[in-house]
């Protein structure tokens, strides 16, 4: 099976392009000027529902569309591309509106490690027991997703990018790091790789024999965007990726391969089910993330089906994140509460496989948080968020429950006052009811 890109230049060779109205048209054309765009042969003849794309969530996961600017932002991109600016003026507006959407959520710059005073670029050591590689060929995936957090890293025209072509010196950092269990393989997706280029990473891994890294992670996108990468019959190089997976295995390792599913759709072709199969039988496990999306997933049925599918095809249910304010925020964004509302039903209906996962989960500076409820305290009326790190800089500090504000349209945690410990006790003194 071929692979064919299409991205901002190319996208009108998309044979159903010619069907859509001229002004969608000329949007895919402005807005793919400031979020990265491409989408691929399989996601556009498999995957999207062309006669209804417009509501299609696929189309709306890659098919940037005005909505996710800002009025103001997408008419200064317009104007300047219809303007008499010259290309470094257009592109100073488009890096100007670019530089608006909060390219470096969470603080990701400031987890780099470094090992004998240089900066090791091409990781992030946040927790103690896992550092994050970006291999530098895996800085693209095989579609880009519109919310992508990560957009910056496909963005040519700014300097804000993570990626390492040694893994020597992350292997070195490892070595002398001992709480180090696990590396993470990310990107961009570690499987747009070349069997020749991945293996030349993992087998430098594998060869170092470093008796407390104990897992391997691979985040990755491409049994969605490209499951052809496991099936042998449409891919010569299939077998040799495979072949990888099952040589961590026998080497002794765990290797969990992250799934990335952002809706049921993308669990229905043939070729993904038999991808699937294939990864388990090298002896991975498959576990599954995705972010909660205004315009693509908002829906308790949605994910009760995404992930009853996902169990029934042997993987396992492992985060709802909680989109990041990065991006095209104000248009995949939802608020805490509904959110909230929606996992807990989720759940509920998804039988009892599903509650391996964990959600749902804001990736914020200091770690990974989970809104556990929505409380009140009964001689007040008052109302809180009760929520823990699941994951934090200061290990200690993870699963401590504590309290924010309430507010109905909060998005993200820094737009809610945690309430100080000392009234928390107080809190905990009264009882506190479980409202939801
Ligand atoms: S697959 Fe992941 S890294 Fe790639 S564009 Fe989508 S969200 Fe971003």
């Amino acid at each position: 099976m071929r692979f064919i890109t299409y991205n901002a230049k190319n996208f009108r060779e998309i044979e159903y392009i010619r069907y859509l109205p001229p002004d969608t048209r000329r949007e895919i054309d402005v807005v793919s000027r400031v979020i990265p765009f491409k989408t691929n042969n399989y996601v556009v003849d498999y995957l999207i529902d062309w006669e209804n794309y417009a509501d299609d969530p696929i189309y709306i996961l890659n098919f940037p569309n005005r909505r996710m600017l800002t009025e103001n932002q997408y008419g200064r991109v317009e104007h300047a591309m219809s303007g008499d600016y010259s290309d470094q003026e257009i592109i100073a507006v488009i890096n100007q509106v670019r530089l608006e959407m909060n390219p470096h959520p969470a603080k990701q710059q400031s987890n780099i490690p470094v090992l004998d005073g240089e900066k090791l670029a091409g990781a992030q050591h946040k927790y103690r027991d896992v550092i994050l590689f970006f291999p530098s060929q895996g800085q693209t995936c095989h579609a880009h997703c519109t919310f992508c957090f990560r957009w910056p890293q496909f963005v040519k025209d700014l300097d804000l990018k993570f990626s390492m072509r040694e893994i020597d010196r992350v292997i070195e950092y490892i070595r002398r790091n001992g709480e180090i269990r696990e590396i993470l393989f990310t990107g961009g997706d570690p499987m747009v790789m070349s069997p020749a280029e991945l293996s030349r990473y993992v087998d430098a891994i594998l060869a170092a024999k470093i008796p407390h890294l104990r897992n391997i992670r691979f985040g990755s996108k491409s049994l969605a965007y490209w499951p052809f990468t496991f099936l042998s019959e449409f891919n010569e190089e299939a077998e040799d990726m495979l072949g990888i997976l099952r040589r961590i295995v026998e080497n002794g390792m765990h290797v969990s391969f992250m799934a990335h599913f952002n809706h049921p759709n993308e669990l229905e072709t043939t070729v993904v089910r038999r991808a699937v199969a294939a990864i388990r039988a090298s002896g991975v496990e498959i576990r599954t993330q995705s972010p909660i999306l205004n315009n693509i997933n908002a829906g308790a049925d949605i994910w009760a089906g995404m992930w009853q599918t996902q169990v029934e095809l042997g993987m396992i249910p492992y985060y709802m994140f909680v989109e990041r304010e990065t991006g095209p925020y104000q248009y995949f964004s939802l608020p805490l509460a509904r959110v909230y509302e929606m996992f807990t039903e989720a759940v509920r209906e998804s039988g009892s496989f599903a509650k391996t996962v964990t959600g749902p989960v804001m990736s914020a500076a200091q770690g990974k948080v989970q809104i556990m409820g929505i409380v009140r305290n009964p001689a007040t009326a008052e109302r809180y968020f009760m929520m823990q790190y699941v994951r934090h800089r200061d290990y200690l500090r993870t699963f401590r429950p504590f309290f924010t504000e309430y507010k109905e349209d909060a998005t993200w945690i820094d737009q809610l006052q945690e309430i100080p410990a000392e009234s928390q006790i107080e809190t905990r003194g009264t009882p506190v009811a479980r409202e939801r």
